[in-house]
């Protein structure tokens, strides 16, 4: 069974199409992140899933059950959103009960759940409080308790963490994947950040433009993302435009104008010479060292590193790492190191080395081409 469904999921506001057939499936128990830049329709979709929105066409389905036109209180899901919306005027543990209250709960049995909420979010001592006298990280909590108490089987998550520090979001990421391991409820948890995706998702569904493009779990979207966009959305690198030069038996040699041409194991038939294709050669697989009179492009195991040299022209410091952005030729390309790794500083000359196995390709149109 799955726990939520959604079948050519379409949100048109006049003119403007912000949510475009989008079939979506969460199993029952699964966390799935909804990622993607700002204004790709994330929040419209989790909004029709809540009911808050009505779709223009398009349906919604809770284990199984169609509610599209449920008005939100009979949807079986419960939300949490970036402002956490808790009432100012209720102290900690009313808020927490409220939709215990709509449910008809007596009061007493309300406050009892309500309780127990709170010391799951480790806020037991604050239910007399009122929320305005909490710190983000603390209201955050208080939304969480809210909509975990009503035991809803859908939990919907607007962006909960946005607004709080980088270290407070990091501590919330890893309670809500711990939160959700608890109480294994059917969850969307919608993000533009990457880390936190990767962090708390089971899955990850990647929209652009209104379109669902990917959903696959995390390792998998990375390591096989479906086309440019998805490949540059989940992680820097560096895309470089290449030609076919010759199409030979075990891949293609390709021309780039960085270094010498690079033959990437590719048996994809449909490529021939002459294609223009973009290769994608992440931070992560790029060495960087000062460049040395000999260009060493054999290893000691015989295989064959790709090596360019190029000249140091901007350095970032990110706390652990430094990103060293180098020019290679017409060519701007950027590598991250360690901190106290090296000493290499801007100017110097450099030689950028990488194995073809680590490269990704895509097709003029942006899609992937498969090995
Ligand atoms: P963000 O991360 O910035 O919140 P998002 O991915 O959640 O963005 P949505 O808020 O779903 O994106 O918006 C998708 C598109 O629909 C945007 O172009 C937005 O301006 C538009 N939109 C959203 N709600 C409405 C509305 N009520 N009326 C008109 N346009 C809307």
């Amino acid at each position: 069974m799955s726990g939520l469904h959604t079948e050519n999921l379409t949100k048109r506001f006049g003119d403007l199409v912000a949510v475009e057939d989008v079939s979506l499936t969460v199993e029952a128990g699964e966390l799935l992140c909804l990622l993607g830049p700002s204004g790709c329709g994330k929040s419209t979709t989790l909004r029709m899933l809540a009911g808050l929105e009505t779709p223009t066409e398009g349906e919604v389905y809770i284990n199984d059950t169609e509610v599209t036109d449920q008005p939100p209180y009979k949807q079986d899901s419960s939300m949490v959103f970036q402002e956490w919306a808790l009432f100012p005027h209720k102290s900690v543990i009313e808020n927490v009960a409220f939709g215990l209250k709509m449910q008809g709960m007596d009061k007493k049995a309300r406050r009892e759940k309500a309780r127990e909420m709170l010391e799951v979010m480790e806020m037991g001592e604050f239910g007399d409080a009122s929320p305005t006298d909490l710190s983000g990280g603390q209201q955050q909590r208080v939304a969480l308790a809210r909509s975990l108490a009503t035991e809803s089987p859908v939990l919907l998550l607007d962006e909960p963490l946005s607004n709080l520090d980088k270290r407070l979001k990091e501590q919330m990421q890893i309670e809500i994947k711990e939160i959700h391991s608890q109480f294994q409820r059917t969850t969307i948890h919608v993000t533009h950040d990457q880390d936190e995706a990767f962090t708390i998702g089971d899955k990850i569904g990647i929209m652009n433009d209104g379109r669902l493009v990917q959903v696959g779990p995390p390792r998998e979207v990375y390591n096989n993302p479906k086309n440019k966009f998805v490949e540059e959305f989940l992680g820097e690198t560096n895309f470089i435009k290449g030609s076919v030069e010759q199409v030979v038996s075990d891949g293609v040699v390709v021309s780039t104008g960085i270094g010498e041409p690079i033959r990437i194991p590719l048996q994809n038939r449909s490529i021939t010479e002459g294609d223009r294709i973009h290769v994608s050669i992440r931070p992560e697989i790029l060495s960087l060292e000062p460049a040395t009179a000999e260009t060493n492009t054999v290893r000691a195991d015989g295989s064959h590193n790709f090596t360019a040299t190029g000249t140091v022209t901007n350095l970032l410091y990110r706390g652990s790492t430094v990103r060293y952005y180098v020019d290679v030729g017409d060519t701007s390309m950027f590598v991250e190191k360690t901190v106290g790794d090296s000493s290499i500083d801007e100017g110097s000359t450099v030689e950028l080395q990488w194995q073809a196995t680590g490269l990704l390709c895509f097709d003029r149109s942006g899609d992937k081409i498969k090995v």
